[in-house]
């Protein structure tokens, strides 16, 4: 995969600008999916290289190379990785579809989607400006300065890996915070790729680091006592493990976790919306997205209708070679992940569903983690196919009576991420929307805005990435007061009216 294998993740890791011999002997299995073909292996990473990789991080923080640099100055670094990135687009994609079977037409929007993220993040450079506060009983006025959070530790999953990264790497780099970022063991090769931009766009050494591994790096990363701040993206099974430790440590972290959402077809929907936007808002990425509303909630009076639609556009849509730009549905990444939505297609039939395509391995493709993209009809809310994540290309259609009932099944989930409400009348869709007790909603599409924050409710997640918001997580506050006044004018207010602390 990479052609020098000593300046890759298959021996090193990359700390302080350069890739340096690993210390760990283990490595790991990188398996292109889609021909079960060994595409090469790489450092499972050891707490000597995570402690490597966190001191790099540690002292380029404190360097003058990056210490002295603005907000500004950053959000220029930004704007060159961006086109270096950009450069790169045709190297990455193709890299991202051998690791994770993505098809190609999904992957090769990764380098330009992150690109425009960079260049959308640089603009918030001026937020992170003090700004002045006047006291409101007045005699002084506090600067609110946002500093650098430290050394954070970037985990990533492997369904959009980049950008799952990139979501975390641009505020924290524009925030003035130096990283070392771990991908998840099934996709570490597109880092390469990445750290060759990083590179080209002349960003200090140290400010960026990798290290690969299985989740005992991951591990070894968040329990590390010179990390500063955790942002994840992955299961809420790790999640929930990773908010213990940052609880027990007090270390700020953002969790960005599973999900379970509904598409809410209401009475007025059009239908060829509807089967225009199926795919993407609810199976993209051969259903391994984290927001993709794999619940389809039709109104009883037009079930079948809405069920026909959902089985022609799943069956028309093409499946096999993710490197055929025609390709909708690629493999599942790794035979794990096709070994678990098998299981739940059988669990899915064993609680009563019915499967009206699909179900099976595709009788034409015996090479690759491949499964025929199912849909359940006749689902339950109860049912387990209906309530836990598959993350993979199964739809459950459920029916509801009014629109009470689709709400109470829409929030009858542990999950809150996405969801997307069909209707001809976009005012009826808001109001409906605005009762999904969920981190985002979209009306007759999905799609997430970089410049707004996503994140989860209840079990998807704490805390959000992307838009301001998303950049806040990487500052800490200092209030400087300075008084305008001599203190004797003062005294009154901060002796009796000062506020409690
Ligand atoms: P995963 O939780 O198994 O792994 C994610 C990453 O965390 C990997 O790099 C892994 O090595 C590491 N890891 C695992 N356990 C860890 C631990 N205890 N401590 C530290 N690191 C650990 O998830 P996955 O299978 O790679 O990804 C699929 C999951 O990610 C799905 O649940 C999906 O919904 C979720 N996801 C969520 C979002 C979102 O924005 N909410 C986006 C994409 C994917």
């Amino acid at each position: 995969m990479s052609p020098n294998p000593a300046k890759s993740p298959e021996n090193c890791i990359y700390v302080g600008g350069s890739w340096r011999p690993a210390h760990a002997t283990a490595r790991l299995d990188v398996i292109n999916p889609a021909t079960e073909l060994l595409i090469g292996q790489v450092v499972d990473a050891d707490a000597v290289d995570v402690d490597t990789a966190v001191r790099a991080a540690r002292d380029a923080l404190k360097s003058t190379a990056w210490e002295h640099t603005t907000a500004q100055d950053r959000a220029r670094m930004l704007h060159a990785l961006a086109s270096e990135l950009t450069a790169r687009a045709s190297v990455m994609a193709r890299t991202i579809t051998c690791e994770n079977g993505s098809p190609i037409a999904e992957t090769s929007g990764a380098a330009p989607h992150a690109a425009d993220f960079l260049r959308y993040t640089a603009t918030l450079a001026d937020s992170l400006d003090a700004d002045v506060r006047r006291f409101p009983a007045g005699g002084a006025t506090t600067s609110v300065r946002r500093v650098p959070a430290g050394v954070a530790a970037l985990i990533a999953p492997w369904n959009f890996p980049l950008t799952l990264v990139m979501a975390k790497l641009a505020p924290a780099l524009l925030a003035g915070c130096t990283v070392v970022v771990k991908p998840a063991p099934e996709t570490p090769f597109h880092l390469a790729v990445l750290v060759e931009a990083i590179e080209a766009a002349h960003l200090p050494p140290g400010v960026v680091n990798v290290v690969t591994g299985g989740a005992g790096t991951g591990q070894l990363l968040v329990a590390h006592p010179n990390v500063d701040k955790i942002a994840f993206t992955g299961s809420t099974e790790a999640g929930r493990a990773i908010a213990r430790e940052c609880g027990a440590l007090l270390r700020p972290v953002t969790l960005e976790l599973g999900g379970k959402s509904a598409a809410v077809v209401l009475h007025d929907a059009d239908l060829d919306v509807f089967a225009a936007q199926l795919i993407r808002s609810c199976l993209r990425n051969t259903g391994q997205t984290c927001y993709a509303a794999t619940r389809i909630l039709a109104p009883r009076s037009s079930y079948s209708d809405v069920l026909d639609i959902v089985i022609e556009t799943v069956r028309s849509a093409p499946l096999g070679d993710p490197f055929d730009p025609t390709t909708v549905f690629g493999p599942l990444v790794s035979a794990r992940q096709r070994d678990r939505v098998e299981k739940y297609i059988r669990l899915g039939t064993a609680e009563g569903a019915r499967i009206t395509t699909g179900g099976n391995r595709p009788s034409h493709l015996d090479i690759g983690y491949y499964v025929e993209p199912t849909v359940f009809a006749d689902v339950d809310r109860g049912m387990r196919i209906a309530r836990e994540e598959i993350f993979g290309p199964v739809l459950t259609v459920l029916a509801y009576s009014d629109e009470d009932e689709a709400i109470s099944i829409a929030n009858d989930s542990h999950y809150g991420l996405g969801g997307v409400v069909f209707s001809a009348d976009d005012h009826r869709a808001a109001h409906f929307s605005q009762r999904l007790e969920t981190g985002s909603v979209g009306i007759n599409f999905f799609g997430s805005n970089q410049a707004a924050p996503f994140g989860g409710w209840k079990q998807s997640g704490l805390g959000v990435e992307l838009g301001p918001e998303g950049l806040s997580a990487y500052v800490k506050y200092q209030s400087l007061h300075r008084r305008t006044s001599p203190v004797e004018e003062m005294e009154p207010y901060l002796s009796d009216q000062g506020p409690a602390s």
